[in-house]
């Protein structure tokens, strides 16, 4: 079957890829400068009902619109723009395959493809998207790309915890 080798070699690389970026370590950071454990509600991953999204799949951060927003993780920018809900927004690609979603931005201070670290201010808080009329905050959610089928439990739209991690448990430390 030497025909198909090279497919071999790819898949073998692609795995290795994979299990590589499982074993860099997150290192997580408070996104939002000066924001405290006081700064969000413990109780808001998942909160039921939220709006057309039917479950809040992530967390808000709450600081005065312009406060700086770094990077939770290391990682490399694969979107920042602006999309209708999240208004400006910064997707990262961080270790063990999970995006780190940023939304609600004032403004943008990175650009795609950018290596990122917890030195780096991605934006600024703001009141973009559907945040317009609220108070400034992060709109900040986790999502694997490997799914996480423990984490499935029976709460409305509990299939899709395999994807959304809650992001309060790394926020407390
Ligand atoms: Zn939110």
């Amino acid at each position: 079957m030497k025909k198909y080798s090279w497919i071999k070699k790819a898949l073998l690389a692609i795995l290795i890829i994979i299990v590589i970026g499982l074993f860099i370590p997150e290192n997580f950071k408070m996104p939002v400068l000066g924001a405290t454990t006081s700064s969000y509600n413990k109780e808001s991953f998942w909160y039921y009902p939220w709006g057309k999204s039917g479950t809040h799949k992530g967390v808000d951060i709450f600081a005065n619109t312009g406060t700086p927003i770094v990077s939770a993780t290391s990682g490399i920018v694969v979107y920042c723009g602006q999309l209708s809900r999240g208004g400006n927004v910064v997707l990262v690609l961080g270790p063990k395959w999970r995006l780190h979603y940023y939304a609600h931005l004032e403004k943008i201070n990175t650009s795609r493809f950018s290596i990122v670290g917890h030195q780096d201010t991605l934006g600024m808080v703001g009141t973009t998207g559907n945040a317009q009329g609220k108070s400034p905050h992060l709109h900040y959610s986790i999502t694997t790309l490997i799914p996480y089928f423990l984490n499935i439990d029976s709460s409305h739209q509990g299939w899709k915890k395999m994807f959304y991690l809650n992001p309060i448990v790394k926020l407390k430390k």
